[in-house]
């Protein structure tokens, strides 16, 4: 372990990218949601995805239950065009969880698609899972080898498997062995003919919480789905508990042993929908001002006016123009009608992406000093070339980037997409030469100091995609890894 943490600081092992596992889709966001108790449940389901589209648009799917038979329906696509009246009106029963998916480059197909769903000796289970499991290659491996055949590429399989092959008693011994194997981030639903069983890691790495609708429970990867259907707030699913949804109520188990917390820090930079409230009821909205306020605190500048990049660097400039007094307008107008640029698997679509996502109000821009506030950078492109935008479309005189988080210099193993090692422009250049290569005429970063006192209690969070303080690693991949010089 101590020569693998050398190795990370030395950067060596990731000078190839990380994941060869990546392009094999061990890289995973996602949306969770899941509803027990009520006579609408695919609906609803059905209302709690698009609610959390926003955490991945590659494909979507919702399982079922009439108590007797599990239905599942499932598409690549985006939730409202997948879910027509006829493939939802086949999804009956007062149970039901649903799943969106993320797409990175490579493999983006149906069978990676969740949830998954499998008949086995003790009846029928559907699954979906939030986060990326950093064991998966290992424990696949030693499946294949005792004869499991995988469908997928998605590492979310082998948590199926783990609970069909477990030796231990009944359906929870099962579910409890087999998670307790996982390492990694995993915020999961699970469905049998009569329950719903919720499980966040212990670690706590995505948000995951328990809800409360007109008589029965719900369950998602974000509070905003409970606001599209009017669904109350119970609390957070605690790191390392299992909730066992049934007719006879809710029951708890905390079948892990401790850790620290460790819940993503990025699901607030960027990740997560500013209505949210996430890790402890906190308002990602209210955080993300914050972020911005102490960018202003740490980083002032002479400026005409403070603009965002839409929509994830929102709140942090309004946060920033708060704290500066600098007036604070949309001076990037974004086509709401495109994806996601990082989320186009194709790279020469990708290229264009900015272009057509975002066009500049030269009115508000010419002649200006302008201070343009963005939630991260990642690759380094995309500032690019909006501040080749603001200048030359929208004829400012100086463009000053404020980034609400610090550089990211590592890569995230636990589901967010940022990115090989080898990719991060941070990574591998100076502040001053990312500045030169976007043509900035400043750049500057909030601290990482400044990011965990806005969280408060730092202790909480992974905040590995800038300190590198990895919380958990599985030693045969990183064996695999070295494999690779
Ligand atoms: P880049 O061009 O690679 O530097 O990407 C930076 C942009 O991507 C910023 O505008 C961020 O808002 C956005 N971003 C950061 N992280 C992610 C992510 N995991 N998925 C999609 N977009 C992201």
């Amino acid at each position: 372990m101590e020569n693998v943490k050398k190795l990370i600081r030395n950067n060596s092992i990731y000078s190839t990218p990380y994941l060869t596992l990546s392009s094999d889709k061990f890289h995973e966001e996602c949306g969770v949601f899941g509803i027990f108790g009520h006579p609408e449940a695919a609906n609803l389901t059905y209302l709690g995805l698009h609610a959390l589209q926003h955490r991945g648009q590659e494909g979507a799917g919702i399982c079922s239950s009439d108590g007797r038979q599990i239905f599942i329906e499932k598409s690549m696509g985006l939730v409202t065009d997948i879910f027509t009246e006829k493939r939802l009106k086949r999804l009956p029963g007062d149970i039901a969880i649903g799943h969106n998916r993320y797409s990175t480059a490579g493999a983006s197909s149906l069978k990676n698609v969740q949830p998954i769903m499998v008949n086995f000796s003790l009846g029928s289970l559907a699954i979906a899972h939030n986060g990326n499991l950093v064991n998966a290659v290992e424990l696949k491996n030693d499946l294949e080898a005792r004869g499991a055949i995988f469908q997928s590429t998605s590492d979310s399989e082998v948590i199926v498997h783990l609970i069909a092959s477990s030796r231990a008693g009944g359906l929870y011994e099962r579910i409890v062995d087999a998670v307790r194997r996982l390492s990694g981030a995993f915020s999961l639903l699970l469905m049998t003919e009569n329950e719903l069983i919720a499980i966040r890691d212990p670690y706590g790495f995505r948000p995951l919480s328990l809800g409360k609708y007109d008589g029965g429970y719900v369950v998602a990867s974000e509070t905003c789905a409970f606001d599209l259907i009017d669904a109350t707030y119970e609390r957070d699913i605690e790191p390392g508990e299992m909730l066992i949804i049934g007719s006879g109520g809710i029951k708890s188990i905390k079948p892990f042993p401790s850790v620290r917390q460790a819940s993503c820090i990025f699901e607030f930079i960027y990740f997560a929908r500013p209505d949210s409230n996430i890790f402890g009821n906190l308002n990602v909205d209210e955080i993300r001002k914050e972020f911005g306020r102490q960018l202003a605190r740490e980083n002032p500048v002479d400026a005409d006016i403070v603009i965002p990049v839409p929509d994830s660097g929102v709140p942090a400039a309004l946060g920033y123009s708060d704290e500066s007094g600098i007036r604070f307008d949309f001076g990037l107008i974004r086509n709401h009608y495109v994806g996601r640029t990082f989320i186009e698997p194709r790279k020469s679509i990708r290229h264009f992406g900015v272009k057509i996502k975002l066009n500049p109000v030269r009115k508000l821009l010419e002649g200006k000093r302008v201070l343009v506030v963005d939630d991260s950078i990642v690759r380094g492109t995309t500032s690019k070339k909006i501040i080749k935008m603001i200048k030359e479309g929208g004829g400012a005189k100086e463009v000053h980037m404020r980034i609400s988080s610090p550089p990211i210099v590592g890569p995230c193993f636990y589901g967010i997409d940022t990115a090989t090692r080898k990719e991060l422009i941070a990574s591998t250049h100076l502040i001053e030469e990312i500045r030169k290569f976007t043509t900035a005429d400043t750049l500057r970063y909030l601290s990482l100091e400044g990011l965990l006192k806005v969280v408060r209690n730092p202790e909480k969070y992974c905040a590995a995609c800038f300190n590198e303080k990895y919380p958990v690693f599985s030693t045969q991949d990183t064996v695999e890894q070295m494999k690779m010089f």
